[in-house]
C-alpha cells in the first residue's frame, strides 16, 4: 500500500493524492493549480499517473482547487466512478462548468492577443464539453458517517469537515493480503461553531493526511469578526461610500448574507440596506444551498423547516445579467457589493475595485484566504496602487481583513483535529512552507512527513 502526491505539496492548490492498494487505485481529489501563469502551465502537465488505471475518484468538496482537473482526468482516459456527497456533486457541476467557460474565454483572449510566434497556446485547458463529459462519471452518492464499500478491500466513510456545504474528510479502510490500514484524509478543515455547518470531525486512524493552510496563524473569533463586519459596514455607510466584499461564491457569500440578515433582525444594521450579490456563480450556489438542508447543522435545518430563508434580506438584489451589474457602477455610496472572485484574480469584483478603490469613503473587506501573487494579497499587504484594466488605481479606500470568516481551521483548530486521530504517521499537505513547518513543530506523536510533488510514501 502506498500514497503518492500530485498536487498541493508545499502549496495550497491542486490537491491530488493517489492511493494504491494492491491492484486498486483510488484518487482523492483532482484539483486545479491556481494563482499565476506558471501554475496555469502546471495544470496541463501530465498527472504523474495513468488516469485510465484509476478505479475511483473521491471528492472531498467542490472547491476548484480540489475538483478542477476532473475534466482533464476524463479527457486523458479516466473511466471509473467519482464518489462524493449530494451537495458536493451539485456544487462541483456548477464550479466545473464555470471553470470551463473561463478557460474557453481566456483561450479566445490569448488567440486574439498573442503574437503569431507567441508561446501562448490558443487551446483552452478544457472545454465546456469536457466539463459536461466529466459529470457523466459521478456515480454513488455518499452520506456523512455511512461507510461505503467502494471496491473489494476498500471502504470509505465521509465525515463532516465543516468547510463548505457538502465538504468531507475521508476515512479510508484498506486491506491488502490480510494487512489492514486506515488512512484519514482531512480534505479542507473548517472551523468549529459555524452558523451553517456541523463542526469538523476527526477519528482514530493509522495515517492522517492533513491540510495546513492556516498553520502558524490564529483567527479572531467568529463573534469578533461579525462585530468587525458590522462596524466596517456602519462606518462606511456613515462616510457615504460603498462596501466592496470580494467573495468566494461557495459558503462565504451565503454566510455573509446570513450575518447581514441577523444584523438586521437584531436592529444592528439598517433595514433599508441595499445589498448586491453580483456573481452569477454565487447566486446559483445560493440556490443549491437552499436545496440541500441535509448538509446543515440542526439549527439551520430548523430554520429551513420553519419556512424562513436564512439568506433572504429585504434589500438584497441578485444581479445575474451584465447590464444589471454595470448599473451598480452608478451607485456612489451606501451599498454592500459582494462579487467574485474572492482573491480578485478575475470576475466582476475587479470592476467594482476599479470604481471604488480610489475613493477614501469606500471600504474593501477581505474575508478569505488570498494566495501569493493575487490582487487581493497585494491590496491586503498595503500596495499604494494597483493595476486594473490598464489603469494605475491608487488604494485610498479603507482596507479590512477579517480572518474569522475563513473557511479554514486556524493553527489551534488544526491541532485539535489532529489530536483526535492518534495517527502514527502524519502527512502534511495543502500549505505554504512556513505554515506546514509551524504545524509539524507541534505534532508530538508519530512521524511527520511533508512530501514533495510526485513523491510516494509507503504505508
Ligand atoms: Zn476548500
Amino acid at each position: 500500500m502506498k500514497i503518492s502526491f500530485h498536487g498541493a505539496d508545499h502549496d495550497v492548490t491542486g490537491s491530488c493524492h493517489l492511493v494504491d492498494c494492491g491492484d486498486r487505485r483510488i484518487l482523492v481529489d483532482c484539483g486545479l493549480f491556481q494563482g499565476g501563469r506558471e501554475l496555469d502551465e502546471e495544470n496541463s502537465e501530465p498527472f504523474g499517473f495513468d488516469p485510465a488505471a484509476l478505479d475511483v475518484v473521491l471528492l472531498t468538496h467542490a472547491h476548484l482547487d480540489h475538483c478542477g482537473r476532473l475534466p482533464l482526468l476524463v479527457k486523458q482516459g479516466f473511466r471509473g466512478e467519482i464518489v462524493t456527497t449530494a451537495a458536493s456533486r451539485e456544487l462541483a457541476r456548477l464550479v466545473l462548468i464555470d471553470a470551463a467557460h473561463l478557460h474557453e474565454e481566456e483561450a479566445r483572449y490569448r488567440r486574439h492577443k498573442a503574437p503569431p510566434s507567441g508561446r501562448a497556446s490558443g487551446e483552452p485547458l478544457y472545454t465546456l464539453l469536457d466539463a459536461f463529459h466529466s459529470l457523466d462519471y459521478f456515480g454513488r452518492v455518499a452520506s456523512y458517517r455511512q461507510p461505503l464499500d467502494l471496491l473489494a478491500g476498500v471502504r470509505v466513510t465521509f465525515l463532516d469537515a465543516g468547510h463548505i456545504l457538502g465538504s468531507a474528510g475521508l476515512l479510508l479502510e484498506l486491506e491488502e493480503n490480510g494487512r489492514r490500514r486506515r488512512v484519514l484524509f482531512s480534505g479542507d478543515i473548517g472551523n468549529a461553531g459555524r452558523p451553517l455547518l456541523n463542526d469538523p470531525v476527526s477519528v482514530e486512524t493509522d495515517v492522517a493526511v492533513m491540510e495546513t493552510t492556516y498553520g502558524g496563524r490564529r483567527h479572531k473569533s467568529l463573534a469578533e469578526s461579525v462585530e468587525e463586519l458590522y462596524r466596517a459596514l456602519i462606518e462606511t455607510l456613515r462616510r457615504g461610500g460603498n462596501l466592496i466584499i470580494p467573495t468566494f461564491a461557495l459558503e462565504r457569500a451565503q454566510e455573509l448574507l446570513y450575518f447581514l440578515r441577523e444584523g438586521q433582525a437584531q436592529g444592528r444594521l439598517p433595514g433599508s440596506l441595499r445589498v448586491f450579490l453580483d456573481s452569477p456563480m454565487a447566486i446559483s450556489a445560493t440556490e443549491i444551498f437552499e436545496r440541500h438542508p441535509e448538509g446543515y447543522n440542526d439549527r439551520m435545518k430548523d430554520l429551513f423547516r420553519s419556512g424562513r430563508d436564512p439568506f433572504g434580506l429585504p434589500g438584497l438584489e441578485f444581479t445575474r445579467d451584465l447590464a444589471d451589474s454595470k448599473a451598480i457602477n452608478n451607485i456612489p455610496g451606501g451599498a454592500v457589493i459582494m462579487a467574485g472572485s474572492g482573491m480578485c484574480t478575475g470576475g466582476r469584483v475587479r470592476h467594482h475595485l476599479h470604481n471604488n478603490l480610489g475613493n477614501p469613503q469606500a471600504s474593501v473587506l477581505f474575508v478569505g484566504y488570498a494566495a501569493r501573487g493575487t490582487l487581493a494579497r497585494l491590496i491586503i499587504e498595503g500596495a499604494p496602487r494597483v493595476r486594473l484594466f490598464g489603469d494605475e488605481v491608487p488604494v485610498r479606500a479603507q482596507v479590512h481583513t477579517i480572518g474569522g470568516f475563513s473557511a479554514h481551521a486556524d493553527h489551534a483548530e488544526l491541532l485539535t483535529w489532529h489530536g483526535r486521530t492518534h495517527a502514527e504517521l502524519t502527512i502534511l499537505v495543502h500549505g505554504e512552507d512556513e505554515a506546514m513547518k509551524a504545524v509539524a513543530a507541534q505534532i508530538e506523536r508519530g512521524r511527520v512527513l511533508m512530501p514533495k510533488m510526485n513523491e510516494t510514501v509507503e504505508l
